[in-house]
């Protein structure tokens, strides 16, 4: 059963979230992997909500033809429809990869509690890699990252898909 929770609650992260770390961020590379099988950039993202996926993409720019299509954007869209809203606010993105720019920004938009990203982006990557957007103040939103968790495997499955294409 599904608790009902306290939205006020900002004392984060809870206990629960470091023992269900591993898991989602296992799903979140199955999707990056269902990507690179595709074509696609292997990316992958799921979000959580009380200990539920309630959504889970992944990068689909080549299939859909639209550069927006990235596996964060996609399954925020998902987790809107699932939780009936576009407050995100008891919700964790997993993301194998650090958000480029405009998913940090629908991050800033959703209100999205946590996000626990794999490999980092130092070229463009928009919670710490590059830069970081959420230490924009007139955004005034909180939330906390976890950067580079289990990084190694987000980053050999792009090495692997850019070694291909070279190939
Ligand atoms: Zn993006």
């Amino acid at each position: 059963m599904i608790q009902p929770r306290d939205n006020d609650d900002t004392s984060f992260p809870e206990p629960e979230d470091v023992f269900s770390d591993e898991r989602f961020m296992e799903e979140a590379l199955r999707q990056a992997r269902k990507a690179g099988a595709k074509e696609e950039v292997p990316v992958g993202a799921v979000i959580v909500r009380e200990g539920q996926v309630i959504a889970r993409a992944h990068n689909q720019v080549e299939l859909l033809k639209d550069a927006t299509a990235h596996a964060e954007m996609i399954a925020l869209t998902q987790a809107q429809e699932a939780v009936g809203d576009w407050r995100l606010t008891d919700c964790t993105l997993y993301v194998t990869k650090e958000p480029c720019p405009m998913c940090a920004g629908a991050i800033v938009h959703t209100r999205l509690r946590r996000v626990v990203y794999g490999v980092v982006d130092p070229k463009a990557g928009a919670l710490g890699g590059a830069f970081n957007l959420l230490d924009v103040k007139g955004l005034n939103h909180t939330c906390l990252v976890t950067p580079g968790f289990r990084s190694e495997e987000s980053l050999a499955l792009l090495r692997q898909f850019f070694r291909e294409r070279r190939g």
